[in-house]
């Protein structure tokens, strides 16, 4: 369940860079269902988002910078397709081929696709969510939260380094690069707004 982070505040290759473009869409076992298309079912697979969806999500996003006093940025939702030709992008510049979610604090963008399969979004959720536990949260809830984060780190906190090292949590676990102490501090910014339990939090938003 674990994949790289690719959030950065730097310019660099990052989520548009062709290591990242190979990843399929094979993670969030705990939520994918069990269905994996063949080739030919996947070509006759809707590979767009509908425009209910992406307009929650948005609203989602919204209400979390209005929560966290964060200003938004541009968002790039769309489905990821594994059999697009590999400089295909979308309007924003990310490959279509990406499956990897990413915040840039300097190209002030934040990439979110959703893979074929994914549960696409309805209507919004309750908010804030009842359960801060990995039971009940949607892929696309879980990457936006994920990434929401990072802006928190990085827009407001000043304090995150996309290869710090990982952070000793209290269940002795240890996170990954990225995540570490300044990624912590914006769980822990978070965490204040919501009443919530950082370290809770931390394990909920964990990859
Ligand atoms: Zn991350």
């Amino acid at each position: 369940m674990l994949r790289n982070c690719v959030s950065t505040r730097t310019e660099s290759t990052t989520f548009q860079s062709a290591s990242f473009s190979r990843r399929v869409c094979g993670r969030h076992a705990y939520t994918r269902p069990l269905f994996r298309p063949t080739r030919n079912e996947v070509s006759m697979t809707l590979r767009t988002l509908s425009t209910v969806s992406e307009s929650v999500i948005r609203a989602e996003y919204q209400r979390l910078c209005n929560a966290m006093g964060l200003v938004p940025v541009p968002l790039d939702i769309y489905v990821s397709d594994d059999q697009a030709p590999p400089e295909s992008k979308t309007p924003l510049g990310s490959f279509l081929r990406n499956a990897t979610p990413g915040y840039s604090g300097t190209k002030r963008i934040m990439v979110l696709p959703l893979c074929t399969g994914d549960d696409q979004p309805e209507e919004l959720p309750s908010f804030p969510p009842p359960l801060w536990s990995k039971h009940g949260w949607p892929a696309w809830r879980f990457e936006l939260w994920h990434e929401v984060v990072h802006q928190v780190s990085n827009d407001l906190m000043g304090s995150w380094d996309p290869k710090e090292p990982g952070r000793i949590r209290r269940d002795r676990s240890t996170s990954d690069q990225g995540h570490g102490i300044g990624w912590f501090r914006g769980i822990c910014r978070l965490a204040a707004v919501f009443g919530a339990d950082p370290e809770e939090i931390d394990l909920l938003l964990d990859r």
